[in-house]
């Protein structure tokens, strides 16, 4: 009978021993569940998402990249960019993003030409979706999706877009080869497309809503002083006119309106450029991540932390204030380090 009670306990003992150990198996097993596929996800692939890119591959961290729906980001569109340092005489936007991209490329850099349309940041791992319906799961997310082209939002706008209407002199100038173009803002990127389309354009027209110039002094002076530039100040379009011909559309002139006497004057062009400034690409973190009233992304202070553990964000997705390529690059960089002192406490 002892015999039997002393092979009994033992059983017990080994039974619970089993127990545990499958406890603790499952827990281990459990805590690896939470872990991603990835180490780090970045969305966007601007300057803040390749400097991201760039830190986070370096450190070994395997980052794969969302490059979304335009590739490069607003650099893609912008000739000359004289005030990103390192480059004396100067450098073109897609020329930059191209050495970006290949610098990261170098560095492991996993890059895909997909736009996440779907992100749950509800529990860990982090999840987003791709537009072909692919989940990824990363253990951290860098938010890099920049801002996107604002326009004036009147019908016409929407009835003439490419075809005479555009938000991009680089991507479209050439297009309007000795032709008359008005572009609208008054801001750097409204002188910088203002310049560039004297190019191609035969005439040029400043349209702007009122006399003051947000634009920094040195590029308002170089319109001032272009002769093929006319300013329309105090002016805003009221609509764009032109012929749509069995859905063959073309601009023929816009209808100005003088905000201050009311009068409305047509004047002829083929071309409206919009650069009237920007919206952060935000709208897919809607009820996610905390925002302000237009959009743009909340970081912690003197971080790139947003209200989400693991997730963060950086450049003009974030940035209402400087948006500016360099520090759009510098808060990349802040980000990749946030996120790797982030997965340092998870037991990298
Ligand atoms: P911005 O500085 O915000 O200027 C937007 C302009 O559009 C303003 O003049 C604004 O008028 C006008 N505007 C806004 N909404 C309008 C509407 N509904 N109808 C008519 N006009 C409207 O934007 P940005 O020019 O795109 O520049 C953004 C940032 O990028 C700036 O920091 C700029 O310095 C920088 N940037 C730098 C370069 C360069 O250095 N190469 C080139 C481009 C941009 P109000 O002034 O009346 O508000």
């Amino acid at each position: 009978m002892l015999g039997y009670l002393v092979i009994l306990n033992l059983f017990q003992d080994q039974m619970s021993q089993h127990i545990n150990l499958q406890r603790k198996l499952t827990m281990s097993q459990s805590i690896k569940v939470l872990r991603g596929q990835h180490k780090v996800i970045i969305i966007g692939s601007g300057p803040a998402g390749f400097t991201a890119a760039l830190y986070t591959a370096r450190a070994n961290l395997s980052p794969i990249m969302f490059e979304g729906s335009q590739p490069g980001g607003q650099l893609m569109i912008t000739t000359d960019i004289e005030n990103y340092p390192g480059f004396e005489n100067g450098i073109s936007g897609p020329v930059l993003m191209d050495t970006m991209r290949k610098q990261v490329q170098r560095f492991g850099t996993q890059a895909y030409y997909k736009t996440i349309t779907r992100v749950d940041f509800t529990s860990k791992p982090l999840k987003v979706w791709a537009d072909d319906g692919t989940e990824y799961t990363s253990d951290t997310v860098i938010v890099a999706t920049g801002a996107s082209a604002k326009y004036i939002g009147i019908e016409s706008e929407k009835k003439f877009m490419g075809f005479g209407v555009s938000a991009c002199a680089t991507c479209d100038g050439f297009f309007f080869r000795g032709q008359r173009v008005v572009v609208v803002g008054g801001g750097d990127t409204a002188m910088e497309e203002a310049n560039y389309l004297t190019h191609h354009a035969s005439e040029v027209t400043l349209i702007h809503r009122r006399e003051g110039f947000r634009a920094s002094k040195i590029m308002l002076e170089r319109v001032q002083k272009n002769e093929k530039i006319k300013f329309a100040l105090n002016t805003v379009i009221d609509e764009i006119v032109g012929t749509d011909e069995g859905g063959r559309k073309s601009v023929t002139g816009v209808n100005l309106k003088n905000v201050n006497t009311g009068e409305i004057t047509f004047h002829p062009c083929e071309g409206v450029f919009m650069a009237i400034g920007h919206q952060p690409n935000t709208d897919v973190f809607k009820g996610v991540l905390d925002m302000d009233g237009v959009g743009y992304l909340i970081t912690k202070k003197s971080s790139t932390a947003t209200n989400i553990p693991g997730v963060f964000a950086c450049g003009d997705a974030q940035d209402s204030y400087y948006r500016q390529a360099v520090t759009a690059a510098g808060t990349g960089c802040m980000s990749a380090i946030d996120a790797e002192r982030y997965l340092e406490t998870l037991g990298e």
